[in-house]
């Protein structure tokens, strides 16, 4: 801010030389000047004169009549205050009122650059401009702070937009995408907190039956819509349960404490009810079943690993037991293994080869020659119930161990037979998944002849759900194996969906009539028609034949009778481990002969 912008008054001036009367007569018509200026000939002013000191001065005792004719340079004040108007504001108002050095003049006297002469101004307008100024500061101050807190509001806005979506992502990684429920490390972090405020819960922990099946059967699109359909039903039974996708088929469901004690289980039953509820897909109704596991805090676990295994293990139990719900029981689920511990047992049992194969059996009725073996899987350190084929082959099957299982069975197989110096074809069992592998029929066939083998020395069984899944995928890998000389057995025939059309699509060369008909033909009408019958439509469509399960001589009798082509059972061997053991079929053949 500058001088100039002080409020200016025009003053009159005189020259040194002028009279004091001509100063009393402009001030006489001038009531409101407050001072005249003198100015040399340049108009550079060289003195003032106050208003109320001229006055003063002629008013005193013959004061007008001392100075009326005297030069104005004798009732001047010489030095006046002068002021360039370009002159930074704040520092005249520094230097004239705040140091001290000069004793304070009310008027001063403005003027240009080059010292001319330009007006008068004073204290009063010095302090009405500094407030202006001030004004004008604070108005700027608040039109700044207005803007400040506008810009503030907008940056706030934008923090809390931005903490949202980083929320929302944090969220989406802690959410399964397909069922949009927790995954499992927000949901363990809920059960921790949980168990910090000593809150009594339950856990629920639930395994889908037949998922694999399902998936194999009507495809992933199935299985996805299986999982949501479960996700969907297991929010909507009750409020305020914390639900999560475990991975695969497992799910796992908080639930508050309740008012009495029986309130998980009925909560539990009802959810394992909504759960297998029927669901449309494709214009279907499918259906799944479930194992539930349910555990309680405090009661069972304290702490949340714990209480996870608690619920795990109960699940594990209702699973053995056919599904359904069941409620942990230390004296029963103690000894077992979670399905963790399960995953890395047999994961190192793979990486330790510990996995063996087993020999049985499958005698032709007329030459009475154990023709095929049947390589089964044999996990000797597994212990009960993971050990169990059944058990673990799911398992690996599940956790995507299954190809490096068959690799190891299939090559100690292999070796087995070249030590064993036997003539007999090897039966390997190959699951779906394998199947799916486009790679597998060029693998199989370099692996048979890294062996030493020839493919006319190895076949390959495989069942219906394994065909169903990726027909044409699987249909095309047997091709080729069939092509190089590999045979195809068709496995568990009469258990699975659509057994007879499957018959017509692809050309196997042989049936395996599953051991559920097989062992109750001697007993029930029923089994033996369809053992009969399945035989008779085997011989037309020129495929051969194997009853699995023979455990008694009248079922062997039974099976000749009916022109059945080969025998596979406890009675005419089990699997053991070497194949020279399984040498004693040969025998009870003879006694059917
Ligand atoms: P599977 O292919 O139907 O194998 C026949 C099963 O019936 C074997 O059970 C065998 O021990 C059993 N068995 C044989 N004779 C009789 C009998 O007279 N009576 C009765 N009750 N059972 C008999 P195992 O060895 O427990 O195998 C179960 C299933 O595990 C097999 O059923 C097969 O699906 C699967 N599996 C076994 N080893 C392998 C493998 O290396 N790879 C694959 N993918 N699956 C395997
Ligand atoms: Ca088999
Ligand atoms: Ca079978």
């Amino acid at each position: 801010m500058l001088a100039a912008e002080i409020e200016i008054e025009r003053a009159p001036v005189v020259t040194d030389e002028e009279l004091c009367k001509s100063v009393d007569e402009i001030f006489r018509n001038m009531p409101l000047l407050r001072a005249v200026v003198v100015v040399d000939n340049e108009m550079k002013p060289v003195g003032l004169i106050p208003r109320s000191d001229f006055l003063l001065q002629l008013s005193q005792r013959f004061g007008r009549a001392l100075y009326e004719n005297r030069p104005v340079a004798s009732l001047m004040q010489a030095e006046p205050l002068i002021v360039p108007v370009n002159e930074p504001f704040e520092d005249f108002v520094r230097a004239q009122f705040l140091t001290g050095e000069h004793e304070v003049q009310d008027i001063f006297v403005l003027t240009d650059d080059e010292g001319h002469y330009r007006g008068i101004s004073n204290g009063r307008a010095v302090m009405k401009a500094l407030l202006d100024a001030q004004k004008i500061l604070l108005a700027d101050l608040s039109s700044s702070r207005e803007q400040l807190v506008i810009a503030n509001e907008q940056l706030g806005q934008e923090v809390s937009v931005r903490r949202a979506a980083e929320r929302e992502a944090i969220n989406a990684s802690h959410r399964d995408p397909l069922t949009g429920l927790f995954n499992r490390a927000p949901m363990v972090r809920n059960i921790d907190e949980l168990i910090e405020d000593e809150a009594p819960f339950a856990l629920i922990f639930i395994d889908l039956d037949g998922f694999k099946t399902l998936n194999d059967v009507y495809g992933h699109l199935a299985g996805d819509e299986a999982l949501r359909t479960v996700a969907r039903r297991l929010g909507e039974l009750e409020e305020g349960v914390t639900c999560a996708r475990f991975g695969g088929d497992e799910f796992a469901v908080i639930l508050p404490k309740s008012a009495s004690a029986e309130a998980p289980e009925i909560y539990a039953r009802k959810l394992h009810g909504a759960i297998t509820e029927s669901f449309e897909f494709d214009g279907r109704y499918l259906r799944i079943g479930a194992s539930l596991g349910l555990a309680l805090y405090p009661d069972n676990a304290t702490l949340s690993n714990d209480l996870l295994q608690a619920a795990d293990m109960a699940m594990l139990r209702a699973k053995r037991e056919g599904g359904g719900l069941r409620k942990y029981d230390r004296s029963v689920d103690a000894g077992s293994t979670s399905r963790r511990a399960q995953l890395q047992a047999l994961t190192a049992a793979v990486g330790e080869q510990e996995i063996e194969p087993y020999f049985q059996p499958i005698v032709d009725l007329t030459t009475r020659q154990p023709i095929v073996h049947e390589v089964l899987a044999r996990w000797p350190s597994g212990g009960d119930p993971l050990g169990r084929p059944d058990n673990f082959i799911a398992l690996a099957e599940r956790e995507g161990l299954i190809d490096d299982l068959f690799w190891l069975v299939f090559a100690k197989a292999c070796n087995g037979v070249r030590r064993a110096e036997v003539r007999t074809r090897l039966a390997f069992n190959v699951s779906a998944r394998q199947l799916h592998n486009a790679s597998l029929p060029e693998r199989l066939l370099r692996e048979i002849d890294r062996q030493g083998l020839r493919p006319e020395d190895i076949e390959v069984e495989v069942t219906e759900t394994a065909m169903i899944a990726n027909e044409k995928l699987a249909a095309a890998a047997l091709r080729k194996l069939r092509q190089a000389g590999v045979q195809i057995a068709l496995d568990d025939f009469g258990t699975g969906f659509s057994s007879l059309a499957l018959l017509h699509k692809f050309p196997f060369d042989s049936l395996k009539i599953d051991h559920s008909f097989v062992s109750r033909m001697t007993s029930e009408r029923r089994s033996l028609d369809i053992v009969a019958s399945t035989l008779l439509m085997a011989e037309r469509l020129g495929l051969k034949t194997v009853a699995e399960g023979v455990e008694d001589q009248a079922t062997l009798d039974c099976l000749a009778e009916i022109g059945c082509n080969m025998v596979q059972g406890y009675y005419l061997g089990r699997p053991a481990p070497t194949l020279l053991q399984t040498a004693s079929g040969s025998q009870k053949i003879c006694q059917v002969a």
